[in-house]
């Protein structure tokens, strides 16, 4: 069960000197799908699947997506106090809802974003693979393919190192492109954050933590102290992206 909270959006209290010419730059979460419908539509590029992985047991994607979210938030706002740095960090959704792509894309639309990241659970046929993966926008649709795939690579590995502490054979298989995505036209979430004003030149992908209908996976990462497993790679991710967000800080000053 998810604890229902009010607040979409908080901001980590510790801040240094250094940080007051720099505003706070802002992480976006998008924990993927969520509810029982479809929203959105293919029409229009915005359709959002409330569910694609299944484990063995039956756990669900678009529930471990928002578990891992709420979690990553809460490690991303520890290492921003650690590190004395302000920093928000906002999620798309927080309860069993499915959010349409065009609604997901305005709330990562914002001036003060430093990256979005849309979380996700993967699977495959054969359900024998394990690995961690990042999806990126396809080069020749996208202009900010070279600051996606630096960024994506190094999330990958951040959460890679993070998986394998469970699961000590699970690869860091890197980044590809959407292109096996409808038919070759890519992801319909890139399309929309694309069209967004606030977005260009700012890092998206989507990150694939791992392949939730191989059962091996299942019983390492999901089974016991999920939470605790959660924690620890999203510790680890919340340390590369809260180090990719100062970066970015120093380079507006
Ligand atoms: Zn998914």
């Amino acid at each position: 069960m998810i604890a229902h909270r009010s607040a979409f959006f908080l901001f980590a209290l510790a801040f240094s000197l250094g940080d007051l010419h720099a505003a706070p730059l802002v992480i976006l979460i998008d924990p993927g799908h969520g509810g029982n419908s479809v929203a959105g539509s293919l029409k229009e590029r915005s359709n959002s699947s409330p569910n694609n992985a299944t484990t063995p047991g039956g756990l669900k994607e678009k529930d471990l997506t928002l578990e891992f979210s709420l979690i990553l938030r809460e490690e991303i706002l520890k290492e921003a106090t650690k590190q004395g740095r302000t920093l928000g960090v906002m999620l798309t959704r927080e309860t069993d809802v499915n959010l349409d792509f065009i609604t997901r894309a305005k709330s990562c639309n914002r001036p003060d974003t430093s990256c979005v990241v849309s979380i996700h659970f993967n699977a495959t046929d054969g359900a024998k693979a394990s690995g961690s993966l990042a999806v990126i926008a396809a080069k020749d649709r996208n202009q900010d393919y070279e600051i996606d795939k630096t960024f994506a690579l190094g999330l990958v590995t951040a959460c890679s190192k993070g998986v394998r502490d469970y699961l000590p054979n699970s690869k860091d298989m890197g980044t590809i492109h959407d292109s096996h995505l409808h038919g070759g036209i890519g992801s319909n979430f890139f399309f929309q954050l694309q069209r967004q004003p606030h977005l260009k030149s700012k890092p998206k992908c989507f990150l694939e933590i791992e392949f939730i209908d191989n059962a091996a996976v299942e019983k390492a990462l999901l089974e016991g102290d999920r939470a605790g497993k959660f924690r620890t790679i999203a510790a680890s991710i919340a340390g590369y992206l809260v180090s990719a967000t100062e970066e970015e800080a120093r380079r507006k000053e």
